[in-house]
């Protein structure tokens, strides 16, 4: 058997090595590495795929997250609201540009905001709503949206690990995800479900204004050569990386529906054990599983991902620590308010997910889960 891995990118990779070398080589020949047409390319193509006027690529997802803040012109103190059971670059850009992260819990089974408790934390001060697409499936955005109408409030989809999902609204419309709010961001880390080959990231609008403002701010505040209207950042992706993308975006439709498959092989061998919870599967998205993650119910999380480090699987605990409870971000809270994360917190164990897995290993994985939770009920 091949050995298993959280995330396979070498096998991936060489499916499509000859193809990918020589785009790359082409980029170093052709010495276009910084805005050259392959960025361009990767932009359109993009937008095609996802159904959206402006892309904007950038510098990795943390940046995507922190310029999409940076466009809308906050001010200092205006509370943006997101969910404390996320990976910390949401909250982390919040912080740095001195705005107030609002953390409100997460539903049980599917791992994104509440939508109920998000209702009930918004103040006058309130202006964005950051809903997070955790481990693949869109948050319920239907109600997001409606909720961000009532209240005038911007929503920006943190769209780093679920791109290629759909969300079908109750009219029957579909939309990708990441391109139902105000802004969408996602991350081409290279483990994320469209990654490259190094950093890169992307901001997703419908909104004209915006992408105009966005395509200055990640470009030193410039919109004319030399002359800087706004402090902006430098965060690009670059050529290399572009080319890259190219040759992975027509096969990310192939790629997420491999990861599935082997979601139907976890969900099919484990959703009986009663101490087992699968994850569960949003009625109103689709699910890209950028993680397959487990909730284990009987008081033995950490023991199980021990049990599994011995018999050479990887699991990993997505996420340890709440948020709130961060040593950077610490905020007073009351645990009542927090049920849901503080329990995914100890339940929680994600099992090796990517495109390469085989029937062989996903029943060596799954017959080591069973093996050890029969062991200890
Ligand atoms: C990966 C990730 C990011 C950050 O992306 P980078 O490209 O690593 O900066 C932001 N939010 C979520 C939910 C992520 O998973």
């Amino acid at each position: 058997m091949k050995k298993i891995q959280m995330v396979d990118l070498q096998s991936q990779y060489y499916k499509i090595k000859p193809d990918v070398d020589n785009a790359m080589l082409s980029v170093m020949q052709s010495a276009a590495f910084i805005n050259g047409p392959e960025v361009k390319s990767f932009q359109q193509e993009l937008e095609t795929y996802l159904d959206v006027p402006h892309i904007i690529p950038c510098g990795n997802g943390t940046d995507a997250l922190q310029i999409a803040l940076m466009a809308l012109d906050l001010k200092e103190g205006d509370e943006v609201i997101t969910a404390d059971f996320t990976f910390a670059a949401t909250v982390e850009v919040i912080h740095l540009l001195k705005l107030k992260a609002v953390l409100v819990d997460v539903d049980y089974d599917t791992f994104t905001i509440d939508t109920e408790k998000l209702k009930a934390a918004i103040t006058p001060k309130t202006k964005a709503i950051i809903p997070v697409h955790l481990f693949g499936q869109c948050a319920p955005m239907e109600e997001i949206l409606k909720i961000a109408k009532t209240h005038n409030l911007y929503v920006i989809e943190d769209n780093a690990q679920a791109i290629g999902a759909d969300y079908t609204f109750s009219d029957g419309s579909v939309k990708k995800s990441g391109t139902m709010g105000t802004i969408g961001t996602t991350s081409f880390f290279p483990s994320k479900n469209l990654g490259c080959y190094g950093d890169g990231g992307a901001i997703f609008t419908h909104d004209d204004h915006l992408a105009h403002k966005i395509r200055g701010i990640v470009n030193h505040g410039m919109y004319e050569r030399y002359y800087h209207d706004e402090v902006g950042v430098n965060s690009r992706l670059d050529s290399l990386q572009a080319t890259v993308l190219r040759k992975k975006l027509p096969l990310l439709d192939s790629y997420n529906e491999a990861r599935r498959k082997a979601a139907d092989f976890y969900d099919e061998a484990l959703s009986g054990h009663p101490q087992i919870l699968i994850p569960k599967r949003a009625e109103n998205s689709t699910h890209v599983f950028h993680q397959y993650t487990l909730r284990i119910l009987n008081g033995k999380r950490n023991a199980l991902r021990d049990f599994l480090a011995e018999k050479e699987i990887p699991a990993m605990i997505y996420y340890p620590v709440a948020l709130r409870k961060q040593k950077a971000y610490y905020q007073e809270s009351n645990d009542e308010d927090f049920k849901n994360t503080d329990q995914l917190l100890e339940e929680v164990i994600s099992l090796p997910m990517h495109t390469e897995l085989d029937d062989e290993q996903l029943k060596y994985i799954s017959d080591a889960v069973l093996e050890f939770m029969n062991m200890e009920s």
